[in-house]
């Protein structure tokens, strides 16, 4: 089966029956490969920018971050990069930016912290624009966005970024400077009842289902003692995940997922069969997505996924999915 499922990386990703999935990278570290080419996939759905902050023992200048985010942007020169501004906070910590909280989660994290500190997200964003100039596949994706009032001031400080690093660069020179699409993250679910008023604000919207599971079900991701608890199969995930799709459509916005949801067998059957039609997921899931994929039936999904949402437990929906592969083998 190995085999085979290494064979089929030369071909598309559709199912028996036509229907074209995108798969994406979720990266955090640059490596020395070319990954979209070696994989055959079309872009990086997800930088994680906070990994490599996590890695110093200071905040990055701004020209370490050029340096950084370039070679990004030209190994996968390939496809779109999804860079996220930086997410910690939670259970990501900077060692040099302490902070001390009785429930990170419920804190300050993410876009929350760098709209506190629009220097460090003005010096992140201007970064991803010079490291971009000549090149237009930068994508900029805000993450734990709670409200509307969080992406104007976001959105408001990439136009400053985006007009400072414009006027810096010198008029006759050919280089070129391209404006990145921007998305948000949806994982805090406040933010699906607020899809339409933030839809025209936005480009793109990335599905975080590793959030969004452990804030829906009020379940710490880490905390091994409710561990058995946290489960992205748990029908509510799976109902707010089948709204989100559907109410993108109507809107008319791309969403695409990047939680690990996106690179389980069973999750990617359930996501496609809901109307997801771009998964992002670690490089090591790539081939094994794909196979599964290319030997579904978008109908047969549908009939299955009418049965999850029904179902009133994980496990339920789990013996539905591992049905499903077992008998594509
Ligand atoms: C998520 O929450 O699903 C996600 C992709 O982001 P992270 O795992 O980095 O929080
Ligand atoms: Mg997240």
């Amino acid at each position: 089966l190995r085999d085979l499922v290494a064979t089929a990386r030369d071909l598309p990703v559709e199912t028996e029956d036509g229907v074209p999935v995108t798969l994406q990278l979720n990266v955090g570290l640059n490596t020395d490969r070319d990954l979209l080419k070696e994989l055959n996939v079309k872009g990086v759905g997800l930088y994680r920018t906070e990994i490599p902050f996590m890695m110093r023992e200071r905040l990055p200048t701004e020209d370490e971050q050029v340096e950084l985010y370039a070679k990004v942007l030209e190994q996968f020169s390939a496809g779109p990069v999804v860079m996220r501004t930086l997410d910690v906070g939670g259970d990501k910590p900077l060692p040099y930016f302490p902070i001390n909280e009785e429930n990170p989660f419920l804190g300050w994290r993410g876009i929350r912290l760098t709209l506190d500190h629009p220097e460090i997200f003005l010096v992140q964003v201007r970064a991803m624009l010079r490291a971009s100039i000549l090149r237009n596949n930068l994508r900029i994706l805000l993450p734990m966005v709670t409200s509307a009032a969080e992406v104007d001031e976001a959105s408001r400080l990439v136009k400053q970024a985006f007009f400072e690093v414009a006027e810096e660069l010198s008029c006759d020179s050919d280089e070129q400077l391209f404006q990145p699409l921007l998305g948000v993250m949806i994982e805090v679910p406040a933010l699906v009842y607020q899809l339409e008023a933030i839809a025209g604000k936005v480009d793109f919207f990335s599905v975080g289902t590793n959030d969004l599971t452990q804030y829906l079900l009020a379940v710490d991701r880490n905390n091994q003692r409710v561990a058995s608890l946290y489960d992205a199969y748990h029908p509510s995930v799976l109902a707010v995940l089948q709204e989100i799709v559907t109410r993108c459509e109507a809107l008319g916005k791309p969403v695409s997922v990047c939680g690990e949801l996106a690179g389980e067998p069973g999750g990617a059957l359930l996501l496609v069969a809901m109307g997801y039609r771009t998964l992002s997921m670690n490089s090591y899931n790539i081939d094994r997505v794909r196979w599964i994929l290319r030997n579904v039936r978008l109908s047969t999904l549908h009939v299955m996924l009418a049965q999850a949402l029904r179902a009133r437990t994980p496990e339920q929906v789990r013996k539905m999915t591992n049905l499903k592969l077992e008998s594509m083998g």
